[in-house]
């Protein structure tokens, strides 16, 4: 890993923590928002009964948070609670002392409110027992059209009994004989009332605490429609079924895809956890109302699991086997999270009477504080170390953390439940979309890579191909040259052997005559066997330079060459040998112009001489030679910047099928008569100065009219005109 790497992951840290902090506090006003439910500014009637006249159906929830009375330490039936209230009437006194203007508050009945004032008939009441019952009364006022509301407490601690309008409604717990003990239970109740003629309900709610300080009703009460009490307990039920539906889709694509994730096995680890937090939902009593204290057990069992969990998953996510502190800190953290979690879950599930004591609460809260702080700090260690999934670990603490801390604050309220229920699909979505770009990002890596690879395969196979061409090109090349190499020899073998022949038959004849010859015979003979040998010499020196020119070694000496001058000493010493027969050789060349090429002179005298040597071979005795010296100006020949020889001839020509051989090795084409002398090596001798010279050459003809043997050179930059610069 290189620096700046290091340093970009270093930076990230604190940008980390910072979104993490602000996540969770967001979330944390966001609970207090939706759980602090202001109640309205009450009048009351002249009766003293709350006036909710002004109410309708279709109005918001009102929460009943003030007006309320309570009877310490006494469970008391509406009817005893209504003579007292005669009695106050009547007589000016109260029969069972009682606060008036109580609120509601979370902390139960230890706290009534600054507003709640005492009517007693004895002074001072006695505190509230440890082991606490009470009597809450409210009376209310709808106007004449309400038929139906629905009275919700989302928590009233234990056991409670519900009266409205006289009638005992509803039964929470059970209360021991001697009324001395209760059978601990949820209460989140959900109550029909139906006000009388005159619109009046009164509800009378007595309520048992098992030994706690902290009882009766801790969460505010509200009233509200029937139709929107059931509108918000559907949607609840709607978003833990959208939230539902998310996981399971998000379990079955994660199937699908988390082949392609580094640690499919933190994936699932991560599913369960979120399934946890789905159940923690689920078994809110507002949603699922299990008999007795079950809710409220399986509840705690499952934040006990989440805070296990969330110890185990990021335990996952430290590198195995990479160190030694590693390997203790995960052996420590697992044992000391599940000895804690166990003690936990072992009270709680042996002595479920635990649960309702105020100190379970805080209980509660050590752990999670513990525990969030702890995979907190473990996160921040982890993206420390780690440049990958950082968005995994960010997410999943601020997931845990929002589900951990929600112990803290009664959801027991529809509304909450949805809100709670939304930020978890939320984050859902979040997390999905990380598993998904995560995926996408993969894919594309893959893709890249397969391009690469079939690109590099592309590549490969295509030079595969180059080569296995030019194995083949290389192959029949050197078949060709091993068929020449025998051509070669064989035209070499009986080119020498011919006139080795003629001279060896010259010399016999001389030798074997049996008169002695005549003078005349015998320069005959000479002459031939002179002719023959000449013929010898010519091939094996032609062969020689051949040999030479085909070598790397032959380096040419280039310079600046005049081809008019070169050509044109040519003509005249051709032309005076055709003097006093009837052939001619015609020279034509621009006035002005030197024609300048570079080249290597000897080696360019050889191409010209062999070139018009063979035109005055190839005619008859009246034939004529032309030689022409111009520019070629074609930009389509060497770049347009050229130097032409031409020679034309009006002799035998070649047929038509074998002009492209004649500057192949030993190629004398059929017309050429066997009479004239010549190898057949001139003209692919000529080619290979050409080539070396990076000029062309080819030739035209017809036979019978004649032959033209084209030579271009590139013209030589260096230019004698011109004045040499002064040079001081
Ligand atoms: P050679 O020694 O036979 O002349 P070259 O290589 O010089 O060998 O020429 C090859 C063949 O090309 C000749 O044998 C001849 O058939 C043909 N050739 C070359 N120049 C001419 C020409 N001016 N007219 C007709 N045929 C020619």
């Amino acid at each position: 890993m290189n620096r700046n790497t290091t340093a970009k992951k270093r930076l990230s840290v604190p940008a980390y923590l910072v979104i993490v902090i602000l996540a969770i506090a967001v979330l944390s006003v966001i609970f207090l928002i939706v759980n602090y439910r202001r109640g309205s500014d009450y009048s009351y009637t002249l009766e003293g009964a709350l006036n909710l006249s002004t109410w309708t159906e279709n109005s918001s929830p009102i929460v009943l948070d003030k007006g309320w009375q309570f009877y310490p330490n006494q469970i008391l039936t509406p009817e005893q609670i209504q003579r007292s209230e005669l009695s106050l009437l009547t007589e000016n006194t109260v029969l069972y002392p009682h606060y008036e203007n109580v609120e509601i508050t979370r902390d139960g009945w230890v706290n009534l409110g600054t507003d709640a004032t005492l009517h007693s008939p004895i002074g001072n009441v006695a505190p509230m027992e440890s082991f606490g019952i009470g009597t809450y009364r409210i009376v209310l006022q709808f106007g004449k059209n309400i038929d139906y509301a629905t009275l919700n407490f989302p928590d009233i601690a234990q056991a409670a009994t519900i009266w409205t309008n006289g009638k005992a409604v509803r039964h929470y717990g059970i209360a021991s004989s001697d009324r001395k003990e209760y059978e601990p239970s949820e209460v989140c109740a959900d109550i029909q009332i139906q006000p009388s003629d005159s619109g009046q309900i009164e509800i009378v709610i007595n309520c048992a605490n098992y030994s706690s300080p902290y009882g009766g009703i801790v969460c505010r009460p509200c009233v509200a429609s029937t139709k929107s009490i059931e509108t918000i307990r559907y949607s609840a039920r709607l978003y833990l079924s959208i939230l539902i539906v998310l996981w399971l889709a998000f379990l079955v694509g994660g199937f699908y895809i988390s082949q392609t994730f580094n640690g499919k096995g933190k994936f699932y680890f991560f599913m369960l956890l979120f399934l946890f937090e789905i159940l923690y939902e689920i078994f809110d009593p507002a949603v699922t109302l299990l008999p007795g204290s079950w809710n409220y057990l399986i509840r705690v069992t499952i934040l006990i699991f989440i805070n296990y969990w969330s110890v185990l998953f990021y335990s996952s996510l430290y590198p195995k086997g990479s160190s030694k502190l590693f390997d203790k800190l995960r052996f420590f953290e697992i044992s000391f999270f599940s000895f804690l979690s166990t003690c936990y879950l072992l009270t709680y599930w042996c002595f479920p009477k635990f649960l309702y004591l105020k100190s379970s609460v805080t209980a509660n809260m050590v752990l999670v504080i513990i525990t969030s702080s702890y995979c907190i700090f473990r996160v921040f260690y982890m993206l420390h170390l780690h440049e990958h999934g950082h968005y995994l670990y960010t997410l999943s603490v601020i997931i845990t953390t929002f589900m951990n801390f929600s112990v803290f604050v009664r959801t027991q309220y529809y509304i909450a439940i949805t809100l709670h229920a939304f930020i978890l699909i939320f984050f859902a979505m979040i997390f999905g979309s990380y598993f998904i770009m995560d995926y996408v990002k993969t894919f594309e890596k893959l893709s890249f890579h397969n391009k690469n690879l079939e690109n590099a395969v592309d590549e490969k196979t295509k030079y595969i191909a180059k080569v296995n061409q030019d194995l083949l090109r290389n192959h029949e090349k050197l078949l060709e040259n091993e068929e020449a190499r025998k051509k070669m020899l064989s035209n070499v073998s009986h080119d020498l052997r011919t006139p080795i022949t003629a001279i060896r038959g010259y010399v016999e004849l001389m030798l074997n005559a049996k008169e002695p010859l005549s003078r005349e015979q015998e320069v005959q003979y000479l002459k031939n066997i002179h002719t023959r040998s000449t013929q010898m010499e010519q091939l094996i020196s032609d062969l020689v330079q051949l040999t030479r020119l085909e070598s790397e070694n032959d380096k040419l000496d280039i310079m600046p060459l005049s081809v008019k001058e070169m050509v044109h000493d040519l003509y005249s010493l051709y032309s005076a040998e055709c003097e006093g027969t009837d052939k001619q050789v015609l020279f034509e060349a621009p006035q002005d112009d030197d024609l300048l090429i570079d080249g290597d002179a000897k080696k360019l005298l050889r191409v010209f001489e062999n070139i018009i040597v063979n035109a005055m071979k190839y005619t008859k005795e009246d034939g004529i030679i032309r030689i022409i010296c111009h520019r070629y100006d074609d930009p389509a020949m060497l770049g347009g910047n050229a130097v032409e020889v031409i020679v034309k001839d009006n002799g035998v020509g070649i047929p038509e099928n074998e002009v492209p051989y004649v500057f192949d090795r030993f190629y004398r084409a059929e017309n050429s008569g066997i009479n004239k002398t010549g190898s057949g090596l001139g003209l692919s001798i000529v080619k290979s100065i050409m080539d070396k010279h990076h000029g062309k050459i080819w030739a035209e003809s017809e036979e019978g009219k004649g032959s033209e043997f084209h030579i271009v050179f590139r013209a030589s930059e260096f230019n004698f005109d011109e004045e040499p610069e002064d040079e001081e």
